[in-house]
């Protein structure tokens, strides 16, 4: 791996180190309702802080697109954060590098909402600049902004030495295991809604691993371009040609790719609707394919025990409505135990995946569970994302 980390960075007592954290946490009735990204910092903040450095915390929140207000400042999120940090945290509103050499050694501060000046999300090299002055040494330890190419994501860390926190390294560490360098044999699950939001996803998998599981709604319109009758199943007909193409692509690679042979169907999505078990071929006109059958969920447990990695996108159902989250719960369980004996390296990400995996009890299960959103798909498609780039092609000398 070529990018430093905090071990790298030596004596930073007293030096102002930039922290690129996400503190973009959903705010109901004006709480934070989810303080996961909150706590995710923690490592990184307190180690700076203990060593002695004068932390100065940037982010964004929501999307304010150059505008100034109280709703998007982060001065809401300043009593959150201390709470999860048992420490006390300050907040400048304007920078300035005096305001910053005023803090203490060992003091976190938070900086305004980066995306308040336009040149946030322009990655205008002035702001840049303006947010590099700040400071003496960079790390961002925000994963999940890593996708996008922002002034405080990209353009200050071609600034100054840069370096990535805890929660950086070990996002980036994990997903190396799993796709990277792996053990194999490699299973994919790439599962959920449509196959035209994770068509690129698809591509990039065929080539890397050896066993493709498709599930949820996009293995519909797999079926469906095989000629298999889906009735009014979510389905993308007009990808037909798109999916024909994705199996012939594994086929050259040598990738096996598993299409279930049993579903789950309903005549309508609610919970405890009345279902049946259906070969694939067997679907009336007037049903649903809402979960893969009880068959082919046994048998891609049998899949993942003969697997030494296992990367996992979207749920193989419409597990939000009992009983279609069957398989999802049962190859989650089928996961995490291969984990816990230590056979398999389990990573998976997506809000949605994350979400199932906490349903079926088991996301503390796996070696890594990536809550980074649009960075974890991008990273699935296999894209370089600009925020890792600029930390493993920084050399600034500390
Ligand atoms: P993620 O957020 O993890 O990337 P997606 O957003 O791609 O996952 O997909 C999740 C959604 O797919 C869930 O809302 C789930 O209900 C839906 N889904 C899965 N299988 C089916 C199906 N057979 N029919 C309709 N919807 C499905
Ligand atoms: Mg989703």
């Amino acid at each position: 791996m070529r990018f430093r980390t905090l071990d790298d960075m030596g004596d930073i007592g007293g030096k102002r180190v930039l922290v690129r954290e996400d503190l973009n946490v959903p705010i109901m009735d004006g709480k934070i309702s989810d303080d996961t990204r909150l706590r995710a910092t923690v490592e990184t903040l307190s180690e700076l802080a203990d060593r002695g450095a004068k932390v100065l915390v940037l982010a964004h929140f929501g999307r304010p697109k150059g505008i100034a207000s109280g709703e998007n400042s982060l001065m809401r999120i300043v009593p959150g954060l201390a709470a999860v940090l048992g420490r006390e945290v300050a907040f400048i509103s304007q920078g300035s590098p005096e305001a910053v050499l005023a803090l203490p050694d060992g003091s976190i501060a938070v900086f305004e909402n980066t995306r308040f000046n336009a040149g946030e999300e322009a990655n205008d090299p002035l702001f840049a600049r303006e947010l590099a002055a700040l400071g003496d040494l960079y790390v961002n330890d925000a994963f999940s902004a890593a996708h996008r190419a922002h002034a405080s994501t990209e353009g200050v860390a071609h600034l100054l030495p840069a370096f990535a926190g805890r929660a950086m390294q070990a996002e980036l560490e994990a997903l190396q295991n799993a796709l990277g360098s792996p053990d194999r044999p490699v299973a994919a699950v790439v599962g959920g809604a449509k196959v035209s939001s994770k068509l690129d996803v698809l591509k990039h998998l065929v080539a890397r691993v050896d066993h493709l599981i498709i599930g949820g709604g996009m293995a519909n319109t797999f079926l469906a371009a095989r000629g298999v009758g889906v009735g009014k199943s979510l389905c993308e007909h007009d990808l037909a040609g798109t999916a024909e193409a994705i199996l012939t692509a594994a086929d050259t690679a040598g990738c096996t790719v598993h299409l279930p042979y049993d579903v789950v169907v309903a005549t309508e999505l609610k919970p405890h609707a009345a279902t049946r078990i259906a070969n694939v071929h067997e679907v009336a006109a007037d049903e649903m394919i809402l979960d893969i059958g009880p068959a082919a969920a046994e048998a891609l447990a049998d899949v993942l025990k003969t697997c030494r990695t296992l990367v996992w996108n979207g749920p193989l159902g419409a597990f939000e409505t009992p009983p279609f989250d069957a398989a999802t719960v049962m190859l989650a369980r089928t996961a995490a135990a291969l984990t816990r004996e230590g056979s398999l390296v389990s990573v998976a990400g997506g809000g949605d995946t994350v979400a199932a995996l906490n349903h079926a009890g088991v996301a503390d299960d796996f070696s890594f569970v990536s809550t980074a959103g649009g960075a974890f798909l991008e990273w699935m498609e296999g894209r370089i994302l600009p925020g890792v780039a600029a930390l493993e092609s920084n050399r600034i000398n500390a």
